[in-house]
């Protein structure tokens, strides 16, 4: 069995096959088979705030105040956060921010250094 890519719409795993297509049963995306569907979570670019191309590795503030889901935090503007890593999702972003913790950001709110 080979893997199915996760859907490049909404990241669901519960992709099929249909003749040439992917079908996404979660959001009704199809994309076809051949192209570069299966790598696309490398080949998938990510940018920040100003369109600069972010990558793994890269250090970025924050461009916004932003709250910490389930806690009384708050990432302030400016806010430095070294070695990102890209993942994929809505939040795609996942970094350490001291004082804080292990978060997720969306690339939207941040700047390349
Ligand atoms: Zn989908």
């Amino acid at each position: 069995m080979s893997t199915l890519p996760p859907c490049p719409a909404c990241a669901s795993e519960f992709t099929y096959e249909d003749g040439s297509m992917y079908i996404c049963p979660e959001c009704a995306h199809e994309w076809p088979q051949d192209g570069s569907a299966e790598d696309s979570s490398d080949s998938r670019v990510i940018k920040d705030a100003n369109g600069n191309v972010l990558q793994d590795g890269d250090s970025v503030t924050v461009i916004k105040d932003l709250k910490v889901k389930g806690s009384s935090l708050v990432v302030k503007v400016g806010t430095k956060v070294k070695n990102i890593r890209l993942v994929d999702g809505d939040h795609d972003i996942d970094c350490k921010i001291d004082g804080i913790g292990a978060m997720k950001l969306k690339s939207e709110f941040v700047k390349k250094i």
